[in-house]
């Protein structure tokens, strides 16, 4: 019997630094059962999540696939012998720990696929949210730390040489303006070194989220938010941008980014989404907190459809 493309339960698991959210389910609305794990040691964060499935597939029937969201650096080339690892993250107990291989042999070794947090948020909303009917987005968060994730046509995350780390560009900063040198541990003055939340709150001595909306804090944020996306929109030439995580909460940035980047743009790219439209190019996600763990699904449910295609 051949069931139709999205009708079987998807195991998804969406890995974190401070929690890991496993659920069973189909897509956005039909979530059947999700749970909250704390992030502990990788043995005791793993059994807990198999015994959640356990409990799942006695209730509920077996699951057709997995889909694994992860926090990073992560092992996403099949070809390499680190494929389904976290490798180098430097969370502690962490490094190196085969992540895919315990949960898909958990579950009895059934269609995975792994992939980075946040090229699965950008896969969901792509399938299911701010990206549905277009042909390639790409997905920014801010928030503690900065990622980005792309999806080409057909619903590809963008991989390579490792996978994207699209918060750790290089931004030109004017010392006179900024003299803040930056948060970050590797590069100081990246992207994520100068825009994430915390680099907001080390630069301004409070919290984002306390920093009212006429605040300098923001413009100033804006600004090298919509540098990021003046470098990210040549070089992959998205069909929309999505921009979530916690510091994208303040949407009075939206419109302060949109200007920017059509200022610096500067009329250069020929697309009457930016020249008329960018209300709708820079969006924020809609599928809000879920979009990671609704990634797992959509993880799941690709690990499926390559199965039947091959
Ligand atoms: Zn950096």
């Amino acid at each position: 019997m051949t069931e139709l493309p999205g009708s079987q339960l998807i195991a998804s698991v969406e890995a974190g630094g401070t929690k890991f959210v496993c659920a069973i389910g189909r897509g956005p609305g039909d979530i059947v059962a999700e749970l909250r794990i704390p992030t502990t040691t990788p043995e005791e964060t793993i059994e807990r999540c198999l015994e959640f499935f356990s409990r799942q597939k006695t209730e509920r029937g077996a699951v057709a696939a997995l889909g694994v969201a992860t926090f990073g650096p992560a092992g996403l080339n099949p070809a390499r012998a680190d494929y389904g690892y976290i490798t180098t993250t430097p969370k502690p107990g962490w490094q190196n720990v085969p992540l895919l291989g315990a949960l898909q042999s958990g579950l009895g070794g059934i269609p995975a696929r792994f992939d980075t947090d946040v090229n699965a948020a950008a896969l969901a909303e792509w399938k299911w949210g701010a990206g549905k009917g277009v042909d390639s987005l790409l997905y920014y968060t801010i928030g503690t730390g900065i990622g980005g994730g792309f999806v080409s046509s057909r619903g590809a995350p963008l991989h390579g040489l490792v996978h994207p780390e699209m918060g750790h560009v290089r931004l030109p900063r004017d010392p006179a303006r900024d003299p803040f040198t930056g948060a970050c541990p590797f590069h100081g003055d990246c992207f994520e070194g100068l825009a994430s939340g915390t680099a907001i709150e080390a630069r301004w001595n409070q919290s984002a989220t306390h920093i009212p909306p006429e605040h300098p804090a923001w413009d100033l944020e804006a600004e090298y938010i919509a540098l990021a996306l003046n470098n990210s929109v040549c070089s992959l030439s998205p069909e929309r941008l999505v921009l979530g995580g916690g510091v994208m909460e303040q949407q009075h940035l939206f419109p302060l980014i949109r200007l920017k980047l059509a200022q610096y743009l500067n009329g250069y790219i020929d697309s009457t989404m930016i020249l008329e439209q960018i209300d709708q190019y820079v969006v924020p996600p809609a599928l809000a907190n879920q979009a990671g763990l609704l990634g797992g699904i959509a993880l799941g449910q690709a690990a499926l459809a390559t199965l039947a295609s091959a």
